[in-house]
């Protein structure tokens, strides 16, 4: 089979090109890393699973994995599977019962003092395991006078301190939009805290851009951006040398893993993630199980294993470098750290 020219990206190129170019199919993902072709079934069974969630990573993130090899942990987090088409009992399409807390489009609130904005409605990657995967987007997508009543929402409610912006991927948004979205978030005097989740600096980390950090800089908001990296691989040079920049900066800068099965289930590649992302300037925050999403059951751990991994990882590591390992769960007001139960 033809092989995909690989990624020619370098530094100077901007991020939405390189996110125009990212691969949208099962077969461009086997061919780009020389990857042998599935049998008759699984190739039918990946392509009902493409349906259920589309395919989509950009090459950057793809230049990581190791070709010819289906079991590498990059590959594996991308390409679609044909165990995804299995429906499980104890899996479900809104494993956190987000529906419920959708108090209006583009506005998440579960947690007491923080609310969750979602400005973008898609992702630069998409992840196989996501618990959002059957999120309707299409629903949130919302428009500027319905941006303004998510933003009134957060004005009269004078509890909340904190905005995370969330996804999709808030970083899909132009520089300039941020811009905007910011300055509404900074003249809220009840808001002191923004939080940005992002996975978009981990597939494309030309993301990272000069006029961002100058303005995440440049706020009265007291800001962290939380990376979510699953395995050491993840962080290449490009990333490394943009986090060289970025730990000076003073923004807070954490990250945030899922514990899955097959990828990173192993005391050792969680140890040398830590070890990675230290080195960069990222602590390590939290460790999650995985969210019980229909189409994701392959990458579940049952808890006790889970808890065997983390007790490991604690041995090998200073306190501070071992994320907490966390579950979350539907109508609960805060994360539960389960390697105390
Ligand atoms: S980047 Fe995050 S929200 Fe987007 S698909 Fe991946 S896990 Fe889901």
């Amino acid at each position: 089979m033809p092989i995909i020219a690989r990624s020619t990206a370098d530094k100077q190129q901007d991020w939405r090109q390189i996110l125009a170019q990212s691969l949208k199919t099962a077969h461009d993902i086997r061919r780009y890393l020389e990857l042998p072709s599935p049998s008759d079934e699984d190739q039918r069974n990946e392509q009902i699973a493409s349906r259920q969630f589309p395919v989509l990573v950009p090459r950057p993130f793809l230049d990581l994995a190791e070709p010819g090899n289906p079991d590498d942990p990059i590959t594996r987090q991308v390409l679609p599977d044909a165990d995804e088409t299995t429906v499980h009992p104890l899996f479900s399409s809104d494993p956190l019962a987000e529906a419920d807390a959708n108090v209006q489009p583009g506005i998440i609130h579960k947690y007491q003092g923080r609310a969750l904005l979602l400005p973008a409605t898609g992702c630069a990657v998409n992840c196989r395991y996501c618990f959002r995967r059957h999120f309707d987007y299409a629903d949130n997508r919302i428009s500027r006078a319905q941006w303004q009543q998510s933003l009134e929402y957060v004005r009269s409610d004078n509890s909340l301190s904190e905005i995370i912006l969330s996804g999709g991927d808030p970083l899909m948004l132009q520089d300039d939009a941020l811009h905007q979205l910011i300055c509404d978030i900074e003249a809220i005097p009840h808001i002191r805290r923004l939080r940005i989740h992002s996975r978009l600096p981990v597939v494309i980390p030309q993301r990272l851009t000069a006029q961002l950090l100058q303005r995440l800089s440049n706020t009265r908001l007291n800001t962290t951006l939380v990376f979510h990296i699953n395995h050491a691989n993840e962080i290449g040079c490009e990333l490394q040398q943009q986090l060289s920049i970025w730990k000076q900066s003073g923004i807070t800068l954490l990250n945030q893993s899922v514990l899955l099965k097959g990828i990173n289930d192993d005391a050792q590649i969680l140890q040398q993630l830590s070890e990675s992302l230290f080195e960069s300037g990222v602590l390590p925050y939290y460790l999650h199980v995985l969210d019980r999403v229909q189409g994701a059951a392959h990458f579940d751990l049952p808890d006790d294993a889970a808890r065997k991994i983390f007790r490991q990882l604690h041995s090998k590591l200073p306190g501070y470098l071992v994320p907490r390992l966390t579950r979350e769960e539907a109508g609960k007001s805060g994360k539960t750290l389960i390697h105390m139960l």
